[in-house]
């Protein structure tokens, strides 16, 4: 039965906690599909495609980009999957994109399976991403366009207005569990291991 491997994880928690890094690890174990839409989107920037001219600045500054181009990103990604086995990083982050998830979900036949909220505290989570601005420039790489501090901030409050109010959303349906996002990278993937081994 094809139906009983399908899995979806989801991954909530502020910009900094750590999603990304740990949502990689988890889908290389596991045999899932990471999609990760910040990087989807950065991809679009970086080939100039329309869509990436269209949303250059919208990163830049921090902001949202429009829930019905992340909905069509997503049904494009995952309505051919076969059997559903899937990480979301950075999706759902409004409730018109939680509500359009379920019910493709739904279509799919592949109920969400964990939702995990990476928690770092506020006070962490600037010096993190403003550190991980200064190594990528360091090492000659890429550097974000929103690993500014003033950026980041304001990607903090968008996080906290559209995404936080998620967290309930997935409580309702008994799948939510909060991991500690602080200590080593090692540390949290283990905190992060056991919820998903025990999640079905
Ligand atoms: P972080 O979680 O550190 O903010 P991401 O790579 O997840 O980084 O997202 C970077 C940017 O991409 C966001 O600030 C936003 O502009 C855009 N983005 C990514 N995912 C979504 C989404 N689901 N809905 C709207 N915009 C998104």
């Amino acid at each position: 039965m094809t139906q009983a491997t399908n899995q979806v994880v989801i991954f909530l928690g502020p910009p900094g906690a750590g999603k990304g890094t740990q949502a990689e690890r988890l889908a290389a174990a596991y045999g899932l599909t990471k999609v990760s839409t910040g990087d989807i989107l950065r991809d679009h920037v970086a080939r100039e495609t329309a869509l990436g001219q269209q949303v250059a600045p919208i990163l830049a500054a921090g902001q949202l980009v429009p829930d019905d181009i992340l909905v069509a990103l997503i049904r494009d990604r995952i309505c051919t999957m076969e059997p559903v086995r899937i990480i979301f990083d950075g999706f759902p982050r409004t409730q018109a994109q939680a509500n359009a998830l379920d019910l493709l979900l739904e279509e799919l036949g592949a109920p969400v399976s964990a939702a995990v909220l990476l928690e770092v505290p506020d006070e962490e989570l600037i010096g993190r991403i403003v550190e991980r601005g200064r190594q990528a420039a360091a090492a000659g790489e890429p550097v974000r366009s929103d690993d500014t501090e003033e950026v980041a901030r304001r990607r903090q409050e968008v996080y906290r207005q559209e995404t936080a109010p998620l967290i309930e959303h997935y409580q309702r349906t008994g799948r939510l569990t909060e991991v500690d996002g602080t200590g080593t990278m090692d540390e949290v993937y283990a905190r992060i291991e056991q919820v998903i081994s025990t999640a079905r």
